[in-house]
């Protein structure tokens, strides 16, 4: 045990890693559980990898990951309480950080280390989640077709010069389900729900993959379309001539939609301080780099350390300014968006 916790809290080399997994193998569980942290995640980019890996490589501490989908995850906390071994929750939707924080399964932490990380606005008021990254969810369209100047808002998209050229994602898809609880937090439920009814009236053609309206706008499907600025990232990446462009919405009103990818030490956590330590590892320089710098883990996301500049290909869509809604907002109105869609008609 001794042996254990030198290795465990110098900093290691692979040779030493590999010594402290077999130490680990060994030892009990309580014993084993000191240098590991549980990970349920519903980040399934398959970025994250690389990432944890040169956690373990400077803590000792091993990262082991559940994924799942979002609302399953959410159940399997609720349903595991107090036997979870859950140790952190990573969701890549907002809305989904505070419904876990709702339902209790989130604690508070309290670490100045996070704190300089990451800005206030992006940490959840009571500590109990933390962005990792920025993810603007707004409006792309082909360059040509459309004229920059025609665009200005979400609300806009109602407008009737829409008809037929829109693509949009279903309301089944949570980061549609967060921009709408947007609209609520901005307008109320009636405005919202007009604003929805305008979309749905340009019988919009919707496509479950962000990835996929992209395509269609740039094979002429659509002019316009609402998706998150990383998936044009990634094909602007693939092809630098990939035609389609972003436009920051709602820079002369409340601000573009930002959403962020985030985590949570859960209320269970066995491994508290060590899903401390990954939180504060990832929001740090040597955490947020792959998206600054296109290594493998980047997912053309926006940083949210400020000392971090984003990777160049996103850093070329332009600066825009988010909407500062609390990011607890998407949680709090996610029911009543599902329901507003249904209502206005919106598949
Ligand atoms: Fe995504």
């Amino acid at each position: 045990m001794k042996i254990h916790r030198l290795h465990t809290r110098s900093a290691l080399g692979t040779a030493a890693t590999a010594v402290v997994v077999i130490l680990t193998a060994a030892c009990g569980r309580s014993e084993a559980r000191s240098n590991i942290v549980n990970v349920y995640s519903t980040r399934h980019y398959g970025a994250m990898e690389p990432m944890y890996a040169a956690f373990t490589e400077e803590t000792g501490i091993r990262v082991r990951v559940s994924h799942g989908g979002m609302h399953a995850l959410l159940e399997r906390l609720k349903a595991e309480g107090e036997r979870t071994v859950a140790d952190a929750f990573f969701a890549v939707d907002a809305g989904g950080l505070w419904l876990a924080a709702n339902e209790g399964l989130l604690q508070r932490v309290e670490s100045e280390t996070i704190n300089a990380n990451i800005p206030a606005e992006l940490r959840d008021p009571e500590g109990r989640f933390f962005a990792l990254s920025q993810r603007i969810r707004s409006i792309a369209y082909m360059p040509g077709r459309v004229d920059p100047s025609e665009l200005s808002s979400y609300e806009a998209l109602a407008d009737r010069k829409w008809r037929g050229r829109l693509c949009m994602r279903p309301s089944t898809n949570v980061y549609t389900q967060s921009l709408v609880a947007s609209l609520i937090a901005a307008h109320g439920e009636e405005k919202a729900e007009q604003i929805v009814r305008g979309w749905v009236a340009n019988q919009p053609e919707y496509i479950d993959s962000d990835t996929r309206i992209l395509q269609t706008i740039a094979a002429g499907g659509c002019d316009v379309g609402v998706t998150n600025h990383y998936y044009l990232g990634r094909l602007i990446d693939q092809d630098p001539d990939f035609p389609v462009k972003m436009f920051w919405a709602n820079q002369d009103g409340r601000g573009v939609h930002r959403n962020v990818s985030g985590i949570g030490v859960t209320a269970a956590a066995a491994n508290r301080q060590n899903a401390i330590r990954l939180i504060e590892w990832l929001s740090d320089r040597a955490g947020q780099a792959p998206d600054a710098t296109g290594l493998p883990g980047s997912n053309f996301e926006f940083p949210v350390n400020s000392t971090v500049d984003a990777h160049p290909i996103i850093a070329g869509f332009g600066a825009w300014r988010a909407d500062p809604m609390p990011l607890g907002e998407y949680g709090r109105h996610q029911a009543d968006a599902i329901q507003l869609m249904e209502r206005a008609g919106y598949r």
